[in-house]
Order: C-alpha cells, then sequence, then structure tokens
C-alpha cells in the first residue's frame, strides 16, 4: 500500500524544491481524504473516508438537469451565475432566514464550495495577512491560506462538546488578522456553533475589523433540535460576512460542483473577479437544475435532517459497539472517534490496518490539525451511505485491530 502522506511540510522542506514547484505549493500535499477515497478503491475496503452519498441524487433534481441539457442550456451562463439560480438561492435565504438579498449584486455562483473558499480567501486576503481557523478544520483551509499567502492562528476546539476557550480566541485576534474562517456545521467534528459562540465571534470581527468567512455547506444536516446560524444574519455582521455554501450536500450531488458566495456588493465585486478568472462559471446546466432544487417544500430539508439521523445513529451505535468512543455530532454527516482503546501508535498506523484487515477506509484525524500528534489517536468516519454500506462496514468493524502484529 502507498504510504499515507502528511499534509503540512515544514518551511525547510518547501525551500528545498524543484525549479519547477511554485513557493505556494510546496507546503502541502495532495488531499489526505481523497486519497483514501482511491485507497479504498483499491482495496475494496467499504469508503466511510470522503463524504459524498453512494446512494441516488433525487430523482426530480437529475430529470431538472436532463430537460436543462434538452432545452440548450449548454453554453456559458453569466460568469457570476445564471440570474434564475441566483434569484432561487436569494428566495431560500429569505424563506429560511429573513435574510434580504440582492441577487444582482450579493450572489455568486462558483463551482462548489471549494472554489467559493478559496476564492473569496484571494479576493480580501494579501500575503502576510492572518487568518483564524477552528482546529480541528477541514483540511482544504491549509492549502487554502497557504495559496492565498496568509499565516493561520489556530484556536482548539476541545472535545467532547468541541468548545472553545474565548480567551484564546480573543488572544489569535490581532491587527494583522484579516478573516475569520468558521465551519458549521462542523466537518470533521459535526459541532453546530450555538448563537452565543457566533455573537462572540462576531464581536471580535467588529472590535479588530475583521470578515467572517463561513463553510455553511451542511446547514440543513442538523440533529436534535439544533439549529443552524448564518453569520450573516448577526448584528453587524450583515457587511463583514462571506458565506459560503453548495448544492454538494444538501442536494447529494458532490459531483455537480455547483456552489454559491454570499457577500455584501463591494466584497461580492472582489470575489466575481478572481472567480471568472478562476473558473468563468459553474456548469450552465447544473445551474438551471438548481433551480429546481432551491424551490424544494421544508419537507424536503425536513426529510433529509431525519435520514441522516437515523444513519448517525447506526454508526454511532456500531463504532462504540466496535470499541471506539464517539463524540456523536450535532450536524453533518461525520463521526469523529477516539482510537486510543485499540493501542495502535497514531491514526495512520490504525487507518492501514482498518484498510487492509478489515476493509473499511476512514481518514486519519491527523489531517484535520496541524500538529500531527494533536489527532494521533482521531479518525473520522462519515456516514452518508446507504444503509446497506453502513451494515457492510458494521460487519467488517467487528474485525478492527484483529491483527495484533501491527499494533504497537
Ligand atoms: N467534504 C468532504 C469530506 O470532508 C469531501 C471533501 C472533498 O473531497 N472535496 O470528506
Amino acid at each position: 500500500m502507498t504510504p499515507i502522506k502528511t499534509q503540512v511540510r515544514p518551511l525547510a522542506a518547501a525551500d528545498d524544491r524543484p525549479r519547477f514547484r511554485s513557493r505556494r505549493i510546496a507546503r502541502f500535499t495532495e488531499s489526505v481524504i481523497r486519497e483514501m477515497t482511491r485507497l479504498a478503491l483499491a482495496s475494496g475496503a467499504v469508503n466511510l473516508a470522503q463524504g459524498f452519498p453512494d446512494f441516488p441524487a433525487p430523482a426530480f433534481l437529475k430529470e431538472a438537469a436532463r430537460e436543462a441539457i434538452s432545452a440548450d442550456f449548454n453554453q456559458y451562463a453569466i460568469t457570476w451565475g445564471a440570474r434564475p439560480f441566483r434569484e432561487a438561492i436569494a428566495a431560500g435565504y429569505a424563506r429560511f432566514y429573513g435574510l434580504d438579498l440582492d441577487p444582482e449584486r450579493e450572489i455568486t455562483v462558483c463551482c462548489g464550495a471549494t472554489e467559493g473558499m478559496i476564492a473569496s480567501l484571494l479576493a480580501t486576503v494579501d500575503p502576510g495577512d492572518e487568518i483564524v481557523v477552528f482546529e480541528p478544520f477541514y483540511e482544504n483551509y491549509a492549502p487554502d491560506a497557504y495559496l492565498a499567502g496568509a499565516t493561520r492562528r489556530l484556536v482548539s476546539l476541545h472535545p467532547p462538546d468541541w468548545t472553545f476557550d474565548p480567551g484564546e480566541l480573543r488572544r489569535a485576534f490581532s491587527p494583522r488578522t484579516k478573516a475569520i474562517v468558521i465551519n458549521t456545521p462542523n466537518n470533521p467534528t459535526g459541532k453546530v456553533f450555538s448563537r452565543e459562540e457566533l455573537t462572540l465571534i462576531g464581536e471580535l470581527c467588529q472590535e479588530f475589523d475583521v470578515l467572517a468567512i463561513t463553510d455553511e455547506i451542511y446547514e440543513h444536516i442538523v440533529y436534535d433540535g439544533a439549529a443552524h446560524i448564518p453569520m450573516i444574519t448577526l448584528p453587524g455582521m450583515r457587511r463583514r460576512s462571506i458565506l459560503v455554501n453548495s448544492m454538494s450536500k444538501t442536494y447529494s450531488v458532490t459531483g455537480w460542483r455547483v456552489g454559491w458566495v454570499i457577500a455584501a456588493p463591494d466584497l461580492t465585486d472582489s470575489i466575481r473577479k478572481v472567480h471568472d478568472f478562476l473558473t468563468v462559471g459553474a456548469a450552465a446546466p447544473l445551474q438551471q437544475a438548481g433551480i429546481a432544487a432551491l424551490s424544494q417544500p421544508d419537507a424536503y430539508y425536513e426529510n433529509l435532517a431525519r435520514e441522516y439521523a437515523g444513519r448517525r445513529d447506526l454508526l454511532v451505535h456500531e463504532l462504540t459497539a466496535a470499541g471506539f468512543r464517539c463524540f456523536p455530532p450535532n450536524g453533518a454527516y461525520y463521526v469523529m472517534t477516539d482510537i486510543s482503546g485499540f493501542g495502535f501508535e497514531n491514526d495512520f498506523q490504525f487507518v492501514r490496518s482498518l484498510i487492509d484487515d478489515a476493509g473499511v477506509a476512514a481518514v486519519p484525524g491527523s489531517s484535520f490539525f496541524d500538529d500531527p500528534a494533536k489527532g494521533s489517536q482521531m479518525v473520522r468516519f462519515c456516514f452518508c451511505k446507504k444503509y446497506e454500506t453502513l451494515r457492510e462496514a458494521a460487519g467488517r468493524l467487528q474485525n478492527v485491530g484483529s491483527a495484533p502484529a501491527r499494533r504497537k
């Protein structure tokens, strides 16, 4: 099996690089999450690593995409997104959050939340600026910061409830801080930031003149009465928030690559410039289908959250039975687990054994931390899978740690 690489390299290694490898890419390797998918495919392991559904996308949505292609929506849409799609997005935010958005000046359709995040950072952050990021973090945010030339200041989320220390957060802000990145509901922890927490963060943003860039891609996937609150709706944050979102998770179409960024007109102007030259635009027929998606009744979203709650309960139950300590999520579709009960030296060794001996792929916890030691006894599983996939994985999990030679 190919060695699993760590993501962040020391600066010294970054300077010792081939002539045709830019400084800006030298500090990171490929995505560990996506590498796990390749390893799962190569070895026939059940893939509970990369977060994408293995069940079909909704029939109405596939039909809408087919119809759009037949109706010849096959050329570029306007670079910042087809107007009817932007209007549908605005209507969705009015319905769910009472937000009054101008689709002409405050919404940019882009190629997934991944582009939305990097375009937002490139548009607003200069080399040498600092951005605050909660740790553990979704692994894209580290390369995003390197590509933008920004330095990250990390603030710890502490298990089991993934709370943060307000004093530590305040100390992370300085005159050099340009933005804070917040992912709620959170990948990988499943934390849903509370109104009190978001208010505290928003007050710091206003005190230090900082932007809040929020990744809200799991907004509709919340459990046990938890409520998702967009930072942009909080007092004083309407003009200093950049909201990044996508169709991927809400409509189970991670491969469509259709996302959007919401921000006040001056911020949107900057983001559109980057977006235009990075990608021109997201797939035109899929934006048309997006109109049908955003127009779904409330029942669609209630059903989505209910469906995932059932899958969460199943996976948490099975992982616990297999010897994992679970941190049950309040949102998103991942379970972070503590693997210290298995006696492995680190998360990479554990995941190797999990793939090779049990036939299940997951993501090593250190992928979500700068210092691998902090995640060395954690592993992330996703449950956005068919029940039969989850049950197959559950059966295989009974073999976890069954090859003692691999233990330390
Ligand atoms: N967000 C998903 C995850 O964390 C997929 C990441 C990706 O490959 N874009 O697994």
